[in-house]
């Protein structure tokens, strides 16, 4: 550590890595220190010259004797002191918190602009865009925002606010921050001087907030930005965090499912995004997650998502997959045959030029779906969305279903959608950034009949897979959607096995003429991914079924029982 002059108080100012390295510049939030990146400092030392200070009254730096010295010109002098302390002609700036408000401000000024090479924000808005915000937006969004800022107006009473930090704040803080974040205290972080940091802060709200809301600057900056929405962050509104596009010519939306402390409970997502955008800044490729979450006019809905689609050889799967493609997505089509898969792969490639990859796949293989799962992160990166689509159908009695019969149809149909679940859940969750999971379960889901026990027991078990699944991963930002159609008109019958009474040709002859084509099956997953529904029961009969099924299950079960005498309900004979 050294103490460097800025105007009335001198700062302390700490460096890692090596001076020749790109320099990262990372500015803490109130009532945090230079402490709060230590685990992000570590994690990027190696590869850059990473520098950190104290900001004004927090920490090691000095606390100026006049309350009107938190001003933003005092803080973007402390910037432009720590930068000509550092004297190299260009730096990657990250903020969080009130160090995020600090930098928006400052990377609008001459003589810092110049120096910032990007700008990466998260925990916190510009104030001048905030403002633009508050007086501009939707009075919902706005009502949203000013419901997680009550503290603010708090700050600026007299007194109190300086009681609390010296009472219960502290403590508080850090339950919440391990309630809320999992976040547990650790040396440096809450920092011994929580308590005076705590008190001295309260000068950036009060010199800052109420005088920049009523006259602001021009919000506008030049600097790329990188914005990491943190999704569970309880201070700042989606809203509020989007509206920020607007104001930079060069601007990435990063999402992560993290709470205000991101650095502190997802410190790799945060490093890793840091050193991604700030490469690329520098000169470097750009990564798929970069070109996908980088923020431009008429890009497709999926522009450079990773989709990775099982079964996509035929029928539902192969209309999924060249769904995705036609919305801007680079897909992976798996199937069992693989000429199947090489066919789709190209006719993506011709019809849509999309990057589109095929693969030999057998979805009921534990193994062929670790190495499956392992090659694509390796190869592509983490898909951002999985559909379990591969299925196959054996028809007829229960006393007629072989054992061979129930495991053949369990391993496809239920493993394989648990394999594509567990194996690329675990990476989204890993990588932080969210995602989506599609499950083909299907109208027999909730529907019983005599002709498919073991279809219908796997369809049932993947939909109630699907429901818990929901539940645990919603706090990943990972949605989970499972699709249930009706009749839907693909090779499934003709490459279904019978057992008993040989129902081909009744099977083959009714799907065909019930004319409902796959690519509207597929335009219902890209909607649900879209919307991130639980549940999508699709066509006339899978909407039927689900709602009966619900309404009357008695009555579903007496279908049941007819289900065998009629056949085939969609044939009639
Ligand atoms: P399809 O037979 O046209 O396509 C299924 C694809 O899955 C084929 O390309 C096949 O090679 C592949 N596949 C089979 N076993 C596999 C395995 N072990 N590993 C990898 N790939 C494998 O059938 P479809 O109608 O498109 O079916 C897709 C999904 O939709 C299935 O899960 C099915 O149960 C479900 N579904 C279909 C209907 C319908 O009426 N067609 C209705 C409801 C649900």
């Amino acid at each position: 550590m050294r103490l460097i002059p800025s105007g009335d108080v001198r700062l302390a100012l700490f460096e890692e890595g090596e001076r020749e390295n790109p320099t990262i510049l990372l500015v803490h939030g109130y009532p945090d220190t230079h402490r709060v990146w230590d685990e992000v400092a570590g994690l990027l030392s190696d590869r850059y010259h990473v520098v950190r200070y104290d900001v004004r009254g927090a920490g090691s730096s000095g606390a100026p004797r006049d309350r009107r010295h938190y001003s933003f010109d005092h803080l973007a002098a402390d910037l432009g002191a720590v930068l000509d302390e550092i004297g190299k002609p260009r730096v990657h700036l990250v903020g969080h918190d009130w160090g995020s408000l600090q930098c928006w401000e400052a990377i609008g000024r001459p003589g810092i602009r110049e120096r910032a090479a990007s700008f990466t924000t998260f925990g916190g808005p510009g104030l001048d865009q905030a403002a633009h915000f508050l007086r501009y937006g939707g009075r919902r969004e706005v009502a949203g925002q000013l419901a997680r800022s009550w503290y603010i107006g708090a700050f600026q009473l007299p007194v109190l606010p300086e009681l609390a930090w010296r009472g219960p704040l502290p403590r508080a803080l850090a339950r919440s921050m391990r309630l809320a974040e999992g976040i547990e205290p650790r040396q440096g972080h809450p920092a011994d001087t929580l308590k005076r940091d705590g008190r001295n802060g309260l000068g950036l709200y009060r010199q800052n907030f109420l005088t920049r809301l009523r006259t602001p600057a021009d919000p506008g900056v030049e600097v790329p930005v990188q914005l990491i929405e943190t999704s569970r962050d309880i201070f700042v509104s989606p809203r509020l965090l989007a509206s920020m596009r607007q104001w930079a010519p060069e601007f990435w939306h990063r999402r992560l499912a993290a709470g205000h402390w991101a650095q502190r409970s997802h410190p790799e997502a945060v490093a890793r995004m840091i050193a991604e955008f700030s490469a690329h800044v520098d000169g470097g490729a750009s990564t798929r997650s970069l070109r996908r979450d980088r923020v431009r006019e008429g890009r497709g809905a999926y522009q450079d998502r990773l989709v990775v689609i099982t079964g996509a050889g035929s029928g539902i799967g192969r209309a999924t997959a060249r769904a995705f493609a036609a919305h801007g997505a680079e897909v992976v089509c798996a199937d069992l045959d693989h000429e199947s898969a090489v066919r789709v792969a190209e006719d993506i490639g011709k019809d849509f030029r999309r990057t589109a990859h095929a693969v030999q796949l057998d979805v009921a293989s534990t193994t062929a779906m670790e190495e499956f799962a392992g090659n694509i992160a390796e190869q592509y990166g983490v898909p951002d969305v999985v559909v379990n689509n591969a299925g196959i159908a054996v028809a007829g009695p229960f006393l007629d279903h072989s054992l061979d019969d129930w495991r053949r149809t369990l391993d496809v149909n239920l493993w394989g959608v648990i394999h594509g679940c567990r194996l690329f859940a675990r990476q989204m969750v890993e990588r932080g950034e969210g995602g989506h999971i599609v499950n083909i379960a299907s109208l027999a889901a909730f529907v019983a009949t005599r002709e498919l026990p073991a279809y219908s027991t796997s369809k049932a078990a993947v939909k109630m897979l699907g429901d818990c699944l929901r539940a645990e991963l919603a706090g990943h930002g990972i949605g989970v959607t499972t699709v249930c159609p009706g009749f839907v008109s693909t090779a499934i019958a003709r490459n279904a096995t019978y057992v008993g009474s040989d129902l081909r040709e009744l099977a083959e002859l009714g799907l065909q003429r019930r004319g409902y084509p796959p690519e509207r099956v597929a335009a219902h997953i890209l909607r649900a991914v879209h919307r991130n529904e639980a549940v999508v029961p699709v066509n006339v009969e899978g909407k039927i079924g689900y709602a009966m099924s619900r309404i009357s299950p008695s009555a579903m079960r007496a279908f049941a029982r007819l289900s065998g005498v009629v056949r085939n309900p969609v044939v009639g004979r």
